[in-house]
């Protein structure tokens, strides 16, 4: 496989990374996720406009988006992989450890790319979750680096033999460790608003346009874990996650313990919009 890292494309194991680079010291950058399904990219705009989003609230004004999106472009080309994602970094810059930044440091990009399949099975038969306190910063909104809070949380879940850890901050769930979280009550679709207490997920903003185009009504509005153990209907999103039912929270049997309708809709309209891609 082909890699690219600082100004350079090369062979997977010929990479070699800077340690003075600053996302190791201080997990200093931001990055993305993008999926690619049938050799095309899926969203690839809302992803360049949300890393450009996330470096400038960092502080790295200079990032250059043309750059990033003819990166991405030629890492999918020089890669022989038709379904899968890529990972993209972007961190300050290298530089001897010190928190402080040299404001004239360049970005430095790592850019790879992964072979991936859709989870059909989970969005076929739901995933288990557990609950967990929401103790990460409070700019969420940022695609940081920084996943300490994230990883934890989403380990105490793999151990639990779930899937998922569903977050809330007193009581009021916000996202997943890696995904955002949908309810569905009386035929309502509920989801968290887009502030600074969630990443507001592209697959997050492409369901909420399926639910406008399906005439599903839909709600930007908190829930609580209450709410959520009480939903007809829970799923969670996200770029490789896609739209995955959720059956079980703390292990107990929610939503009915099956895939429910307005989920079933959200998950065929958000099928049209991959299935689209290759009609272009
Ligand atoms: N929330 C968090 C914390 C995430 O890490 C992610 C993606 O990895 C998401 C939500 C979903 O975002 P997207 O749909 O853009 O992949």
């Amino acid at each position: 496989k082909i890699s690219y890292y600082n100004g350079e494309f090369k062979n997977d194991d010929e990479v070699t990374v800077d340690y003075n680079d600053r996302a190791f010291y201080f997990g200093d950058g931001v990055y993305e996720v993008v999926r690619v399904y049938n050799n095309e990219f899926f969203t690839l705009e809302e992803h360049m406009d949300r890393l450009v989003r996330s470096a400038s609230e960092i502080g790295i004004d200079n990032l250059d988006r043309s750059r990033m999106v003819e990166i991405v472009t030629q890492l999918n080309e020089k890669n022989n992989i038709d379904n899968g994602s890529i990972y993209i970094q972007v961190s300050r810059g290298i530089g001897k450890r010190n928190h402080a930044y040299p404001l004239d440091k360049s970005p430095v990009v790592l850019a790879y790319m992964n072979e991936i399949s859709r989870p059909t099975a989970q969005m076929e038969d739901g995933i288990s979750t557990i609950t967990a306190d929401d103790y990460r910063w409070l700019k969420c909104h940022v695609k940081s680096l920084n996943l300490l809070a994230n990883v934890m949380e989403k380990e105490r879940a793999v151990r639990a033999g779930a899937h998922e850890t569903i977050l809330h901050r007193d009581g009021v769930v916000t996202e997943g460790s890696s995904t955002n979280v949908f309810i569905v009550k009386d035929g309502v679709l509920r989801t968290h608003p887009a502030d600074n207490m969630i990443l507001n997920g592209i697959t997050r903003l492409e369901v909420l346009k399926v639910a406008e185009a399906r005439n599903i009504p839909y709600e930007e509005k908190a829930f609580t874990v209450d709410e959520l153990m009480d939903a007809d209907e829970i799923f969670i999103t996200s770029t490789t996650q896609e739209v995955t039912p959720v059956t079980e929270v703390d292990k107990k049997t929610v939503a009915n313990g099956s895939k429910g309708e307005v989920t079933h809709a959200i998950q065929e309209g958000f099928d049209e919009k991959i299935h689209k891609l290759n009609l272009v």
